[in-house]
């Protein structure tokens, strides 16, 4: 068995899987070298491509993390504003992969 790396946590806003249409992708971002405008997979979708296409794609990890990395610095006083939905919330249901 091949072992990924684990799968970030994460979303890429306004970025689109281009086989399976989740939206936003989550986790690893799978984008086809040189596309224009870009062509995407989610990780599940890559996982699929034979490895000679596998070669063609760029793996991003995902810009937008869970809040989890800023509630490390609890020094100070969370923001008064409440935070915006997190954009990956509603991708995290259990997508209708495949
Ligand atoms: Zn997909």
């Amino acid at each position: 068995m091949v072992h990924y790396a684990p799968t970030p946590q994460g979303c890429h806003p306004g970025i689109e899987c281009d086989k399976s249409g989740q939206n936003p992708i989550v986790g690893w971002r799978f984008k086809l070298k040189g596309s224009d405008p870009s062509y995407d997979l989610c990780e599940a979708e890559f996982n699929k491509l034979p490895d000679a296409e596998k070669a063609n794609y760029e793996k991003i990890a995902p810009p937008a993390r869970a809040a989890q990395s800023e509630a490390l610095t609890a020094d100070r006083a969370p923001d008064p504003a409440p935070r915006i939905t997190s954009p990956c919330a509603r991708a995290s249901l259990p997508a209708r992969y495949g």
